[in-house]
């Protein structure tokens, strides 16, 4: 494996193009549905020429190879910036050079090709563009632009090499590569059904007539304007100037970062002053603009430039790299106002800065174009994003070249870009979407939300049941691994939507809420099918405890067909859901739904029973199992000294509220200590108790430091809950609660920044009640009467596979276990319970659906491929499922994220293979730059994980991944392919068999390869 990619020749690129539409209706992993068609004949007037659409990729990964230019051009991109050369062609970057998680990084800033390597990359482009406008669209008039891209001082730009890379593209038709294009289509007309030769002739040799100049962070201010001026008079070119974002100031960009949540990001002062200032350089644009009329060229700016930024957080090797996308959005859009105003709105700007579905109308409303991009294209769905980018200009195009900016519309559009959603950084850290699997050579796709999910519920598969209306099915689905779908329905803590793809795209699906649509219109039908297990052995079990944890262990058990019976103190099921979490976040109808489906099982309950638990008891009763679900009720006692008597749990205070919040009396002013969801309910419980006026939560980090849920914290805020963040209570004495000023120290291991006291100072609230919630306790002395080991730091023991204490036989799960937890988290120790014990009785445990439940596999295919790479916000009711991008039935991101196209989906029949596709790594087409990498639900890199192929047995040899190269094709060919690190020979016969000691399902892999894709290999 190296980094170095192997250019396609021409003749190779043009069978590839019409051998893979032939074959699979896709153009480089494009397919056909996304292909970008006109829906009218508007177009767009740049430089005397028009261009179908302003929108194409920025000089950057995009467009590098021909191939990612074709690939930019059949989703719709109509501009190419082509990505910068400068003298210094032969560097070395350091390797992975992009890193998209969120906004972007990356280190690598012109073509990693030798100059005159990527004019022959251009040209060849050129050329299969034509090709393809003609011979898939039938359209003979050019409406695509090449515009190229230089860098980085006049020395350079002068040399002879980057002068015959200019003048190369300024009239190619002397150049090697233009002729050998021109004659290998005119060689290979037979392959195309709409070009002939008169076509061919008529390809124009001038590629560009504009120019994109880029200078280096800290060029002289004379330099660039030394190099316009020779651009526009010496080459006669139009000519767009890249304008850096330090423009702004290092004042402006850090408050910027720092109200936007981008805190973070470091910034290195001198970038800024080091680089042209703006005052200069509006002087200098207002001199260019004369020279440049005067000249009769065109001149404009292209914003912007990278932001360059500390490698603060190993985000990519090296010390310095280069930040583009979403947070780059606000600085971009104002420098283009602030420039702009300068001008009175008669500035050409070429925009990129990221522009995405969201916004890229607005900007081009406001009379900005054209419109490039970068990182929404590094992001899952890739290329096709410009499929919707193009067609929601499609409205607005009006045959124009753009006169001048409408100063009214950047105006807002710079103003509201401080506040706009999709450009905030949210106040937590985003978790990292991967997970922390290992990646599978071979059928590897995933639902990344189901393994996000501790009991790793089915999603897609309900989602689409709930979307096609078929409730009772996605109820089945649903309770065949929770038996609390009602109360999960409502309010689970989702870990699964922190894993969805479609974080990548907008926001993740809202995929709890359609657990409650199925849950409200499947239940009825599904209780009047349902029978209770039937009984299979005679050993029984005692469950203590009946809230989610003893719930569910006993729902799977009875359903395998176990006696079981659930003893509960209190008078009811349910336990904390039940008893504590305040009514205004479940319903108890809600609740007792899914007790009556746990009943339906078979499951008996007997409620009241004393508190002080004996397993022998138990056992002597005739129990052989006993299973420990009880919860961690007891309350952590506030260290604070005073008038304890107005101190109260949060616990306690919210089972009194649930029975009769009329009864309480706690006063006008209340606080509440802590940050977690028991916080929230308390908080916003305490709200709703007559008398109270006014109720505060104390917490002694931030408000972005608290372990409450995102939208508990939400609802808080928005019921008028008031935060005292950096405070920590002391005493509480006459109505006064005396509070530790606290400051945010440096970031311990956890990356956590710890309160430290600021000495001395104090703030006083009024308070005439503290409620505690600062975490509930296990009730250890219960444990150990029981005989039950606890470890250190107060780690129960157990065998973590079954969950089975030191007592034989004896179980423990859920709060009981772990500490304060959640309902899922129950539900998943019930279940690893359940399977235990029915383990143990040589039962069989199921998850199965009761129905069978399949899907129109075509349809399906079609829609997700539709809904791949289109951005939507969320919908209203149950059209939500329709975001679902169906992960686990078709994932194929790496192939998606590759800029190279390095990723190839190939469909397979082979022995036990259940993909609709695999994914082949093409070796020589990979450049390392590790996005694929980013974005796989994997712990781990398609790059060099998944089957390669490679071109040459020089290749072969100088990787490690496991992959083969075709020695011999033909009928019976013999390939070298290394496998777990051995390299073998494999000869097949003329059916693809082979005595090679490897699986059925490989073999078919590289027979699918050979015998059906050989563009893929004759290279
Ligand atoms: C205020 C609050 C809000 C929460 N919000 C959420 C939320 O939004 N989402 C979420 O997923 N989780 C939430 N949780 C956490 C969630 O409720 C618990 O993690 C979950 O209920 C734990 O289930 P469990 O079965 O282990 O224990 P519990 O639900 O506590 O059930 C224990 C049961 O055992 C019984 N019991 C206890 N001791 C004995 C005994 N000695 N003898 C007999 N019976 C006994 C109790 O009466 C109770 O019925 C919240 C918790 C609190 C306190
Ligand atoms: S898009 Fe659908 S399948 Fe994919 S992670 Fe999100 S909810 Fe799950
Ligand atoms: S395969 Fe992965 S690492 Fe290689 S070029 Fe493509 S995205 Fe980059
Ligand atoms: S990103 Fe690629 S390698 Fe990773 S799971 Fe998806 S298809 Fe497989």
């Amino acid at each position: 494996m190296s980094d170095k990619m192997a250019l396609i020749p021409f003749r190779q690129l043009l069978h590839w193009v019409m051998e893979e539409y032939k074959h699979s209706g896709m153009v480089f992993g494009i397919p056909e549905e996304k292909f970008f068609k006109k829906s009218n004949d508007h177009y767009m007037e740049l430089f005397g020429e028009a261009i179908a659409t302003p929108v194409g990729p920025a000089a950057g990964p995009h467009s590098q190879l021909a191939q990612n230019i074709i690939a930019s051009y059949m989703s719709g991109s109509r501009f190419f910036e082509l990505k910068s050369v400068q003298i210094m062609d032969e560097l070395e970057i350091a390797k992975p050079c992009i890193s998209a998680e969120d906004e972007c990084y990356n280190t690598e800033w012109s073509t990693e090709l030798p100059i005159m390597g990527a004019f022959a990359e251009y040209v060849k482009a050129w050329f299969i563009l034509h090709v393809i406008q003609k011979e898939f669209f039938q359209q003979t008039e050019r409406r695509f632009m090449f515009n190229m891209s230089v860098g980085y001082d006049l020395k350079g730009i002068q040399s002879p090499k980057v002068d015959e890379f200019i003048e190369g593209l300024k009239d190619a038709a002397k150049t090697k590569i233009f002729q050998e294009c021109q004659d290998v289509l005119r060689e290979e007309l037979g392959l195309l059904k709409h070009v002939d030769s008169a076509f061919v002739d008529q390809i124009s040799p001038q590629i560009c007539n504009s120019i994109t100049l880029s200078t280096m962070h800290g060029c002289p201010p004379t330099e660039i304007e030394a190099i316009i001026r020779y651009l526009i008079s010496e080459k006669k070119l139009h000519t767009f100037v890249k304008m850096n974002p330090t423009l702004l100031g290092f004042e402006y960009v850090r408050k910027t970062f720092d109200k936007m949540g981008y805190d973070y990001i470091q910034l290195k002062e001198a970038s800024f002053t080091h680089d042209l200032q703006f005052g200069d350089g509006v002087e200098m644009l207002k001199r260019l603009k004369v020279f440049a009329a005067d000249n009769k060229k065109d001149f404009g700016v292209k914003l912007s430039n990278t932001l360059p930024v500390r490698i603060a957080r190993d985000e990519l090797p090296g010390e310095e790299m280069y930040m583009s996308g979403r947070a780059l959005y606000p600085l971009t859009i104002n420098l283009a106002y602030k420039l702009a105003a300068e001008f009175d709105g008669e500035l050409k700007i070429s925009y990129s800065g990221g522009a995405d579905a969201f916004n890229i109308e607005r900007i081009f409303a406001a009379g900005i174009r054209p419109i490039t991009v970068a990182t929404t294209l590094l992001k899952p769905g890739g290329y096709q994003r410009f499929q919707q980018l193009a067609e929601r200009l499609e409205p607005l195009l009006d045959n124009q070249e753009s006169s001048r900016l409408d100063m009214k519309k950047l105006k807002a559009l710079a103003e509201s870009a401080f506040d706009d959603a999709n450009h905030i950084k949210e106040s937590r850290d985003m978790l990292s979407r991967k997970t922390s699997l290992k990646l599978p050579l071979l059928d590897c796709f995933i639902a990344p939300c189901e393994k996000g999910c501790p009991i790793e519920q089915d999603v897609p598969e309900y989602l689409r049941l709930v979307g096609e209306k078929r409730y009772e099915e996605a109820f089945d689905v649903i309770v065949s691994k929770n038996p609390l779908p009602f109360t999960t329905g409502t309010i689970c803590t989702h870990t699964c939507m922190t894993k969805c793809t479609r974080l990548d795209y907008d926001e993740s699906v809202h995929i709890r809420g359609q657990k409650l649509v199925a849950a409200e219109k499947g239940f009825a039908g599904y209780m009047q099918k349902v029978s209770k297990g039937q009984s299979q052995s005679k050993a029984s079990v005692a469950v203590i405890g009946a809230g989610p944890a003893g719930l569910s262990a006993a729902y799977f058990l009875a359903k395998a067909g176990m006696n079981v019976t659930v003893f509960d103190k209190r008078e009811k099921a349910g336990g904390t859901v039940e008893f504590v979490i305040p009514d205004f976040r479940i319903s108890r109808e809600a609740i007792k739904k899914d007790i009556e489906l746990i009943e339906s099982m078979g499951v008996k309950f007997k409620f009241g029973v004393n508190p002080k638990v004996s397993v022998a008891d138990y056992k002597a009763q005739g129990f052989n199992y006993v299973v420990l679900a009880i919860g961690a009720g007891r309350t952590n006692a506030l260290a604070i000294q005073g008038d304890m008597e107005r101190i109260r749990g949060a616990i306690p205070f919210l089972e009194a509220f649930n029975t009769d919040r009329q009864g309480l009396n706690l006063g006008k002013r209340v606080a509440v200590v802590g940050g977690g969801n028991s916080a929230m309910d308390a908080a916003r419980a305490a709200l709703r108790v007559p008398g109270v006026e006014e109720v505060s939560i104390v917490y002694r980090r931030t408000k972005d430091y608290m372990p409450a849920d995102e939208e508990e914290l939400a609802y808080a805020q928005k019921d008028g809950v008031i935060f005292k963040e950096l405070l920590a209570p002391v005493s509480l004495s006459g109505g006064v609660l005396k509070c530790q000023v606290m400051d945010l120290g440096p970031a311990d291991a956890s990356g956590r920044r710890s309160p430290v006291p600021r000495e001395g100072i104090y703030e006083e609230l009024p308070v005439d009640t503290v409620l505690s919630a600062i975490g509930e306790l296990i009730d250890y002395d219960l444990l150990k009467t029981n005989g039950i080991e606890v470890g250190e730091k107060g780690k129960i023991k157990v065998n973590e596979d079954t969950l089975e204490t030191n007592v034989e036989n004896v179980f423990i799960g859920g709060d009981a276990l772990v500490g304060p937890w959640t309902v899922v988290g129950a539900i998943s120790h019930g279940t690893k319970v359940a399977k235990a014990i029915l383990a143990k009785e040589h039962l069989e445990f199921s998850q199965e659906y009761a129905s069978r439940i399949s899907f129109d596999k075509e349809k399906q295919l079609l829609e997700v491929r539709t809904k791949k790479a289109v951005l939507q916000p969320v919908c209203d009711g149950e059209e939500e499922t329709g975001r679902c991008l169906e992960c686990n039935y078709i994932c194929n991101i790496c192939s998606e994220v590759c800029p190279n196209r390095a990723n190839l989906m190939i469909p397979v029949e082979g022995e036990g293979l259940t993909n609709r596709n695999q994914i082949l790594h093409v070796d020589g087409m990979c450049n390392e730059c590790g996005n694929c990498e980013t974005f796989c639900p994997y712990d781990d890199a398609p790059y060099k994980v998944k089957m390669t192929l490679y071109w040459s047995e020089k290749e072969f040899a100088d990787s490690l991944n496991t992959g083969f190269v075709i020695l011999k094709d033909g009928k019976e060919p013999i390939v070298k392919l290394r496998l777990k690190g051995e390299v073998i020979e494999v000869a097949f016969d003329q059916t693809g068999r082979t005595d090679a000691p490897i699986d059925g399902s490989l073999a078919a892999f590289m027979w699918t390869v050979i015998q059906q894709y050989p563009y893929l290999y004759k290279v």
